[in-house]
């Protein structure tokens, strides 16, 4: 691991002081709403156990996975749900959980689709960002780390299924994935 590992980009003590004022912040933001979070698996799922813990209320807690489709071939960045959310989400106010957005096509679709839902407010919350990278235009309601446009591992972010584990977000060296 340590030898496709370029730079450390955001520590592991920053990021638990982010989370910490991302969940108090929410917490606030909250406190009159039945909130639920919506994990996209699985990148997000370290993020979210860390921010559930730092939100003070009774939350409900759901998981979709998408995966992309025809993004190169197409410009509408057409995204598949391959789990879809054990509840409905009708009336409710939902937080959308992300580990890092690029294009924003994946957020761009998941937040359009939970508004058709019924659900009675859709926002955002990342940990991560590439500004750079984006192609359509998503609000991000809580945002961790805006970052360049590198490749990143760590905190839930994978490559390969590799790297999920590690307490930090890295950046890969370029000769890895390239
Ligand atoms: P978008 O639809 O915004 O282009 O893509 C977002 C998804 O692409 C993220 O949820 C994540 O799964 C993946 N992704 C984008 N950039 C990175 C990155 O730097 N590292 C990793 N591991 N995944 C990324
Ligand atoms: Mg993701
Ligand atoms: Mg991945």
């Amino acid at each position: 691991m340590k030898d496709i590992i370029k730079s450390i980009l955001v520590s592991e003590e920053d990021i638990e002081k982010r989370v910490k004022e991302l969940g108090a912040q929410i917490t606030e933001d909250y406190k009159d709403k039945d909130l639920i979070l919506v994990g996209i698996l699985k990148g997000a799922v370290i993020f979210m156990s860390d921010l559930a813990r730092n939100i003070n209320k009774p939350i409900g807690l759901d998981f979709m996975a998408v995966s992309s489709y025809g993004r190169s071939s197409t410009s509408t960045g057409e995204v598949r749900i391959i789990k879809d959310l054990d509840f409905s989400v009708e009336d409710k106010d939902v937080l959308i959980v992300e580990d890092i957005i690029d294009t924003g096509y994946t957020l761009a679709y998941l937040t359009d689709n939970l508004r058709k839902r019924g659900a009675a407010s859709v926002k955002v919350c990342t940990l991560l960002d590439k500004p750079d990278r984006r192609k359509v235009d998503v609000g991000v309601d809580y945002l961790g780390f805006a970052i360049p446009d590198e490749f990143v591992v760590g905190y839930g972010l994978d490559y390969s299924e590799i790297g999920r584990n590690l307490p930090y977000v890295a950046a890969l060296k370029e000769e890895v994935y390239s």
